[in-house]
Parts: C-alpha cells; structure tokens; sequence
C-alpha cells in the first residue's frame, strides 16, 4: 500500500563515542561485569543526587529482587496498578506477595492515589506506584500512606528515568526506584536495568541476589587484587549487567536530558495537530509540578486494533501499552480478577495505542504519522 518504510513507533539514538566504546570493551577481554559497570553505577548515582545505584541484567530483574529484598510472606499484598507492563506483577508474585490493583485516574492514567488509603489490609506491606509513561505518579501522597501504615515504596520508574516530581527528580528521594534500559525505554544499555535506594539492607541484599548468592563481586575474583575462594550466603540469581552494556549507558546518561526535551518538542507538535482530529483522546496532566519524561505518546481510539492494523498497512508501528495485565489467564485464575474490576483501566487497556516518537523523528516522519492517523480513523 505504500512505498515508504517501515516507521517504528520508537528506535533508540547512540553516538559515535557509543561506537568506539563498545568496540573497546571487546577488545580489552574484559566482557563482563567490571570497570564499566562500576563507572556506570557512580555516574547514575551522581545523576540521583549522590544516592547508592546498583546495576542489572534488566529492570525486571531490578524489580524483583527489590520486592525479595523486603522478605514478603505468603499472604502479604502489594498495591499496584493494573495499568503497567505484566513485569510488575509478575515479580510481586515471584517475590511471594500478592498483588492488589487500585484503579487509575482516567485523566492522568496513572494509579488514583486516594484508592490506596481503601486498598490497605493488615497484610498490606509495600506500594509498587508506576509512573506510566514518564508521568509522576502524585508521590506525596503515596509516601504520606507509606509513613502512616508503614509500609515500604518500590517506584517502577521503567518509564520514568528523568521524570521531576515537584521539581525534584525521581530517584533522587524516596525508598526504592527501579530504571530500565531496554532499548524502547528513555535511555538504553540493550538490556539492562538499576535499583535506586539507599537502604543498606536492601543494597546488600541485591548485590548478593544478581550474582548466585555470592558475596563478592565476580571482577575482584578474578582480577590480580581478589581471592580465588568466596561463599554464598543464599541461593542468588545470575541478573548482573555486562561491561558491553555499560559502555553503551555511559554514552546515553549524557545525552539523556536532550532525548527527553526532543520528545517533548514532538508531543507539542502532536498535542497542536491531533486536536484538529476527532475520536482521539489525548492524556491530561496533573495540578502538581513535574517534568514529563514522554516515554510514550498513548491517545485513546475508538476502533483500536483496527486502527493499529490500518497504520501497519501504512508502514507505520504503533505500540500497544498494555492488555490488561489482571486478565491474563494465570492473574484470573491464581487471584480470581475478572473484567470490571478495574473499569478505567480496561477502558484505558481497550482503546490506548502509542504513536511514534522519538528524538530523531523527521518533519516528514511526523506529517506520515498525522495523515496516517486521520486517513485510519
Ligand atoms: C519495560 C517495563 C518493565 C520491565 O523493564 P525491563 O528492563 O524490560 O525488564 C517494567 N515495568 C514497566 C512499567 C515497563 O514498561
């Protein structure tokens, strides 16, 4: 039907320096957790503010083993959202807890933080808030619940990495964040993922769980200054980040800042020439101060996996961010959720698409997406 190419709905922008890093890391020998990795932990953790990062083989890794760090017994519940990739769920379950959805507000799309308050039990012990789409979740009032029935905060920020909440930027406060650096997200390693806290206990715990329980890191192992023996203090995971993956962070942390106002000059665009479009709802945004990431674009259409199909036709990818993750058949099944339960959510989940964007966007790539758009509508 058409002869342009095939536009994705995200591609991810690296430098040259990117190039010549990576290809440095291989020749050094040294592929693996190492020099970079540390490098790269010291420069998040100097983007955070100072606070304590602790690399991983992705942000589903980094989220799990948060939630194990907080020694959850079964019965214990996690409030979340239903509107987040199934990842978050799947780790509070694989943490041993029990996830429990509050629906979100249909405006901002984010969890509707004044249905916490209701959602706690006696077993309540942590709140996982995610900050759907580069937009903060109103995190006053989660951590305001947290304090009053002390319960402990996971923030899934896969979407969230240069987001500000009331001018101060996430994972530079709180208790625990979580980043991805999948390659659609804000910034990439590939794959790869961090945890953000400054919780001792919880660093501790993580450091041992991404590499088999072992208490030292594999590079002082094996390099001239470590010990050839060490002991597992528990049965940990393989989850460490590569050297190779590090190097490409190195080079994306710098230019994050850039990517995230680049988008926000396409959302702007968007906003002015999708409002001349009828049956498409764009999200609203909050009262509170914040800096949107934009990690996606998600607009409500009536018909929408028609529309998704109509604009493949056209060459042209859309995301779709999510199913609803509680009617998959292992959350219907284990915890008995059905349709209803959460009706703005599967109204979001029925009709949401995200629409191309990112940095390197064209003119010609954006003025497809709009006549595309209007012609599959
Ligand atoms: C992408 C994503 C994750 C998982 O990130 P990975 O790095 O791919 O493991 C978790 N939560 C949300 C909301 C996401 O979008």
């Amino acid at each position: 039907m058409t002869d342009a190419p095939f536009l994705p709905f995200t591609r991810p922008v690296l430098s040259e320096e990117t190039y010549r890093e990576v290809e440095a890391v291989l020749r050094s020998g040294w592929l693996t957790t190492g020099p970079r990795v540390a490098q790269f932990e010291k420069d998040l953790s100097s983007y955070f503010g100072g606070r304590q990062v602790r690399c991983l083989s992705s942000a589903t890794a980094g989220l799990q083993l948060a939630l194990l760090a907080l020694d959850l017994k079964p019965g214990d519940e996690v409030i979340t959202t239903p509107l987040t990739f199934v990842a978050t769920l799947n780790t509070i379950v694989q943490a041993g807890g029990k996830p429990v959805l509050v629906d979100i507000d249909p405006v901002t799309r984010n969890m509707d933080v004044t249905r916490i308050e209701p959602a706690i039990t006696p077993r309540t012990r942590a709140i996982v808030p995610v900050h759907y789409a580069g937009l903060p979740v109103e995190l006053d009032v989660v951590y305001a619940m947290a304090k009053k029935h002390n319960l402990r905060v996971v923030e899934d920020c896969a979407h969230a990495i240069g987001t500000e909440y009331k001018g101060k930027k996430l994972g530079s406060f709180g208790d625990i964040q979580v980043m991805s650096f999948h390659p659609n997200k804000n910034m990439t390693t590939g794959e790869g993922g961090a945890v953000v806290t400054d919780d001792k206990d919880v660093l501790k715990r993580i450091e041992q769980l991404r590499f088999h329980g072992i208490d030292r890191e594999a590079f002082n192992r094996f390099g001239k200054s470590g010990s050839q023996h060490y002991d597992v203090v528990l049965p940990g995971f393989k989850y460490n980040m590569m050297d190779i993956q590090a190097a490409i962070g190195l080079h994306q942390l710098p230019m994050l800042d850039g990517f995230i106002t680049a988008r926000k000059a396409w959302v702007e665009r968007y906003r002015e020439r999708l409002a001349t479009i009828p049956h498409i709802t764009l999200p609203g945004a909050p009262e509170f101060a914040h800096r949107h990431a934009w990690h996606i674009l998600t607009v409500l259409v009536p018909e929408r996996d028609a529309f998704i199909d109509k604009m493949k036709e056209r060459n042209i990818g859309v995301g779709l961010h999510w199913d609803a993750p509680h009617l998959f058949s292992y959350y219907r099944k284990t915890f008995g959720f059905k349709e209803g339960d959460f009706p703005h959510a599967e109204h979001a989940c029925a009709h949401i698409c995200s629409l191309p964007l990112f940095p390197t966007m064209t003119e010609a790539d954006f003025e497809r997406v709009i006549k595309a758009t209007q012609d599959c509508l």
